[in-house]
This record gives C-alpha cells, structure tokens and sequence, in this order.
C-alpha cells in the first residue's frame, strides 16, 4: 500500500500560504509589489530585536533553554501574571496544538469553535481525532455565544474563540467573555486567541486579563507574530492556570522556541517606541483606508485589529486577481467561506496610497 498511514492524514492538504512577493514579481513582470496579505507588521522587525538577533546570531550553535525561562520569567513581569501561567511555544499555533492534545480525548471529547474561524483550531483538532463542532457567526460577525453555549456538553473539553476576531476585526468586551466563560461545565475551558489585542482601543474594554486569574477556567493566547513584527521566527505564549502550564510542558517539545526567537522576543517586549510607532501606523492607515474604500463604493466592517474586512461593489475574487497583476497581493477569503469579502491588512502610507490607487483604476469605472 502506498500511503499507510493514520486516515485522519490524507484528509489533509498541505497549508498553502498564499503568494510572496518575489512569486509575484516574476509572474507579472513587476518592479513594485506590496504585500498587505498577512497582517505582519507595517513596520518591519523592531530595531532592538533586529539588533538583539544580530548579537546572538552566532550562539546558534548553542540549544536554547528548555522552557524558556528567561523569556517566560520577561512575559510575566510585562504582564503582570505569575510566572507558573505562561508557556511559550513555535508561535501560538504550537499553544493551540498543545492545548488541543493535552485537554482533549479522542473518540470521547469534543472542542466547540466558531464557523468561520482561524483554521489551525479546526485542522489541530481533526489531526487529533477530536470531534469538532462549529456554530456560525452571527451575520454581523460578533460572537455566536448562545449559540455556542447550546452545543457544549458534559464532553466539551475546549472552547475557542478569536477577539479581535479575523477576518472581521471585531472584538467583543471582556466582560462579555467572562460572562461567557463562568456559564460553561466544570472541567470545559474558554481558549480566547488575542492574537490582535494590542491593536484595540481602548484595551482595557477587551484585554481578558484585566479580569484574569489563575483560578479562572480560561486560556489566553498571544503572539509576537502581529504587533512585536516577529511572524518569521514564530513565538507565541499562552497564560493559563498553573496545572494546565505544568501538563503543556510535560509534553512540549522541549526545544520549539530557539534561541533567537527566545532573545528576539525579550528584545521586543522592550521596544515601546516600537510598539507606539507601530499604534500610530495602524490608527492612522486604518483611518485613511476605511475613508477611501467607502469613497470606492466597498462595504468595510469597523475593525479593531490591524487589518479591514471589506465587501467591494465587483466580485471580490476577480478584483484580487487584478489587484495581484498591479503588484498588491491582498487576501481573498474563500477559505473562510466569505467569498464576496477581502481581507486587507494595514500598511505604510506608501504602501497604503498604492494599494488605493491601484483599487480605484480597477474600480474607477463602476
Ligand atoms: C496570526 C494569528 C495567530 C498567530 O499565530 P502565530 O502562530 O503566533 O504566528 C493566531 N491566531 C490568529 C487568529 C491569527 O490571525
């Protein structure tokens, strides 16, 4: 037999991650191409963590420590949470990954997610064995909670929702989630993946952990992939109540975060004039973008995040595929079964006007 393996893997495809701008280039003979496709940081890598890489660069040849402490102990006091709740991983898809494995039984438990949502829950969960159940967004793409809450059983063992949430960019208050979380079964878990909430305004109405405790039945996921520029050297943490970080390690992978990732992230905990130039970026172009995608006759979705969720007046696959061939590669959004809808992430103000300009001579006749 040729592929004698486990029959959860050959319902699987290989996760295609859409274009890169030298494909892009050739392709179309272009000199500039933008790429506003996967909300990374407009402003490139923070100078302290470019730097800090740079110093560390040639301790390659040395493993990491297993854990993390160092990085662990640096998220803790940035947080304010105790050191025992956080457990770093490749990147917060490893966090979910863990979760999904050490929480859930297959054949036996079940994790209740949105529909559509981030697709490493679902892909994680069907690897594993563990029956999925999906409850649709509302139309206005707030959270299905009621929804949500009737699907979960005895058996659930996670439940995951993203705020802000993607595509859409809406978020849902913090109080509503802690609402949420203290009506689900004992021994179930509200995983809430924060991947953008460093970009809602104001914070403090959405961060779960203002209300966080290491008692309480949630898991908090967050990434240095968005805000802190480091997508391509995948680091990402969860805070969750100690017994749960204890069972992440036993079994984690001891050495998922290198060592680059590990002094990288410490770096860009310490960037804040970073973190406020990239605030500042993301307030100002979410603004310009919103304006002018109205004035082109598009329907955008108010967006708490660094990117914006947006129904054009023509077919939305067609004007991706024009919009590639002038050299801005957006995200079209058939994966998440929104067909009519694109996903634009939030860019410089060069990268922005040109991303406008190339839309309006593709939209200029409507
Ligand atoms: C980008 C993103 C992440 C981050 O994943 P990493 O593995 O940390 O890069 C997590 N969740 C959602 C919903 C995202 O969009």
């Amino acid at each position: 037999m040729k592929y004698d393996v486990r029959p959860e893997v050959l319902d699987f495809k290989a996760y295609s991650p859409g274009l890169n701008i030298e494909e892009i280039k050739e392709k179309y003979g272009l000199e500039k191409v933008v790429k506003l496709a996967s909300n990374e940081n407009p402003l490139g890598t923070s100078r302290r963590a470019a730097d800090t890489l740079r110093q560390w660069a040639s301790s390659s040849f040395r493993y990491p420590q297993a854990g993390n402490p160092d990085l662990a102990r640096a998220i803790s006091k940035h947080l304010n949470v105790s050191r025992e709740c956080i457990v770093t991983g490749n990147g917060s898809d490893e966090i979910i990954d863990l979760l999904i494995r050490v929480k859930t039984q297959p054949g036996k438990d079940n994790i209740v997610v949105c529909d559509p949502s981030f697709s490493i829950y679902s892909l994680q969960a069907r690897l594993s064995g563990v029956e999925l159940r999906k409850v649709a967004l509302h139309d206005d793409f707030s959270l299905p909670l009621s929804g949500m809450l009737e699907k979960v059983d005895q058996q659930t063992g996670l439940v995951f929702v993203t705020s802000p949430d993607n595509p859409s960019g809406v978020a849902t208050p913090g109080s509503v989630l802690q609402d949420f979380a203290s009506d689900l079964p004992k021994g179930c878990l509200l995983v809430v993946d924060e991947a953008y909430i460093e970009f809602t305004d104001p914070i403090d109405a959405f961060d779960t952990l203002q209300w966080w405790s290491p008692q309480s039945n949630v898991v908090v996921l967050r990434t240095f992939s968005k805000m802190y520029g480091l997508a391509g050297l995948r680091l990402g943490y969860g805070i969750m109540p100690p017994w749960l970080a204890d069972c992440l390690l036993r079994v984690k992978l001891p050495f998922s975060v290198n060592i680059l990732a590990e002094k990288a992230g410490m770096a860009a905990l310490q960037d804040t004039a970073f973190v406020n130039a990239t605030l500042e970026t993301v307030r100002s172009g979410k603004a310009y973008l919103s304006d002018q995608l109205e004035r082109l006759g598009c329907q955008v979705t108010p967006s708490q995040s660094n990117f914006i969720l947006f129904r054009p007046p023509v077919p939305a696959q067609e004007l991706f595929e024009s919009l590639l061939a002038r050299g801005v590669i957006i995200r079209p959004l058939a994966s998440y079964d929104m067909p009519e809808r694109l996903r634009v992430s939030i860019g410089t103000e060069d990268e922005n006007m040109f991303f406008i300009s190339c839309l309006e001579q593709e939209l200029g006749h409507v």
